[in-house]
């Protein structure tokens, strides 16, 4: 069965590409060429039932990913479920499934059974789980773990082909060294056999295996930096440079692929990285894990990912993978995960208004609206979350009666601004009426215009309320003891 690459290169407008389009209010064809050209990607495994098909691209509204999976010590197949819940119902596009304990493959095909969005995993995690050392991995071993995770349905995986045995080098004198798990576990594999990448050396491999069931290639930058020390390094550009080479060899095989990015960089090189990537790469989707834009902040990475995913946004970056509050420090935990997927999905909004997306700003418009009209239960409805929206209204102010009130408790009634500004302009329009009738001029403020309408906005679903856009109907209640890994520095 060809890939939706294959489908796009052919002409043929499939019914993802359709659904995307819908998604996205786009032309089917011009949601085509960008599939034909690379430029999105349509992750959705031949396998994948449940799936309601997305895209990832530049030209798209920028996608959230939030990372789940079990640990050693945490999580079984009920609590699994939980967690993809908590990350749909929070909005993410895309879900990771970085489990590294026990039961992967009964999580594993749950979470595809279940998932309405994209299921990723990093295959090489299971391949460590199932030796004794890592110098124990085999390159027969790696192409088992890929095949049968395709076959259980997987829609994109992270290969970190990229890193190569030259490149290790240029990570000396690094602040922070190599902080992706599966960049570490080759650098120690290549260090301890002496010899190159097995999944650079078996790529072709690989890419055969991934054409069959259609799975996106997500290639991990393994050398990505882990600290603004090491941003925009000789070894992260050195891997940039293979990962281009890459791309182009997963089209030629009519594999989809995008490209990760990093990490921790500081907030005048984001553009630069992003432009740089989408040259090197020929426009291949970027996906990047904030970044953070600065170190100063544990407890808060959040929100200092979440500024630098903005950036990245805005400078082209397709899809932006979430980090919580508790990013280098521990397991995320039900509140975490709802703090990280905020901050990134007002990240995501945010780079779509300021690149001007078809309708991106009505949402805005519509919550100013109902805000200046004093319509507080519309501007809880029309809420990023709602829930905290009105939980914070009414911690002060809980009556009823206080849900038309011309004030809320941040400035009270007597400083009101809003309200102010209304009664002015209500002595203006009396004014104006009473001039009229005398035959003057006013040349005072007159009434406000915006009356915006969502039910027939351009935007994409991602860029309109609610802020979950999948039909969580069917998964499990989320629950406060949901955990979920959730580290950018982890994949
Ligand atoms: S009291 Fe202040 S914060 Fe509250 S609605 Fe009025 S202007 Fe806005």
């Amino acid at each position: 069965m060809p890939t939706q690459l294959e489908h796009a290169r052919d002409g043929t407008v499939t019914d993802a590409m359709q659904r995307v389009a819908d998604r996205e209010n786009r032309d089917p064809e011009f949601v085509r060429e960008q599939v034909a050209d690379g430029q999105v990607v349509i992750p959705a495994n031949h396998h994948h039932d449940a799936l309601d098909p997305m895209g990832i691209g530049r030209e798209l509204a920028t996608k959230v990913n939030a990372n789940i999976g079990n640990s050693e010590t945490t999580g079984g197949l009920d609590e699994e479920l939980e967690k993809l819940h908590t990350a749909v119902h929070f909005g993410a596009d895309t879900v990771m499934d970085l489990s590294t304990g026990d039961n992967l493959d009964e999580i594993r095909t749950a979470n595809v059974d279940h998932s309405p969005v994209p299921v990723g995993t990093v295959p090489i995690y299971e391949a460590v789980t199932r030796v004794d050392d890592v110098v124990d991995i085999t390159a027969d071993l790696l192409l088992d773990v890929v095949e049968k995770q395709a076959e259980q349905g997987v829609d994109y995986m992270t290969l970190h082909a990229g890193v190569l045995a030259e490149h290790l080098p240029l990570t000396d004198g690094r602040t922070t060294g190599i902080v992706s798990r599966g960049g570490s576990i080759l650098a120690q594999w290549m260090e301890e056999h002496g010899e190159q990448n097995p999944l650079f050396t078996h790529y072709d491999e690989l890419c055969e295996i991934l054409r069959e069931h259609d799975v996106t290639i997500s290639l991990g930058d393994g050398l990505r930096p882990g600290s603004l020390a090491d941003a925009s390094d000789d070894a992260q550009f050195a891997e940039l440079d293979t990962l281009g080479d890459l791309t182009r060899r997963a089209w030629d095989h009519g594999v989809q692929v995008m490209v990760e990015g990093p990490g921790h960089v500081p907030m005048d090189e984001i553009r630069e990285n992003v432009e740089r990537q989408q040259e090197v790469c020929d426009g291949a989707p970027f996906y990047v894990l904030g970044p953070l834009v600065t170190d100063v902040a544990p407890g808060y990475d959040h929100i200092t990912s979440s500024i630098g995913a903005t950036e990245a946004a805005r400078a082209g970056a397709a899809m932006l993978c979430y980090v919580t509050p508790k990013e280098h420090l521990g397991l995320p935990d039900a509140e975490d995960v709802r703090e990280g997927m905020a901050a990134y999905r007002i990240a995501a909004h945010a780079g779509d208004v300021a690149n001007d997306l078809p309708g991106a700003r009505d949402w805005d418009d519509a919550v100013s609206e109902a805000r200046y009209n004093f319509d507080w239960e519309r501007q809880f409805d029309l809420s990023l979350d709602p829930e905290r929206a009105q939980d914070y209204h009414d911690q002060t102010l809980p009556g009823d009666n206080y849900k038309d009130a011309r004030f809320c408790s941040m400035c009270g009634v007597e400083f009101c601004s809003m309200r102010i500004d209304q009664d002015a302009r209500a002595i203006e329009n009396d004014d104006a009426e009473t001039d009229a009738s005398e035959d003057s001029e006013s040349a005072g403020m007159t009434g406000l215009t915006g009356s915006t309408d969502l039910d027939t906005s351009a935007a994409a679903e991602v860029n309109l309320p609610p802020t979950g856009t999948h039909d969580d109907a069917d998964l499990p209640e989320e629950s406060p003891v949901d955990h979920s890994q959730a580290s950018g520095d982890d994949d």
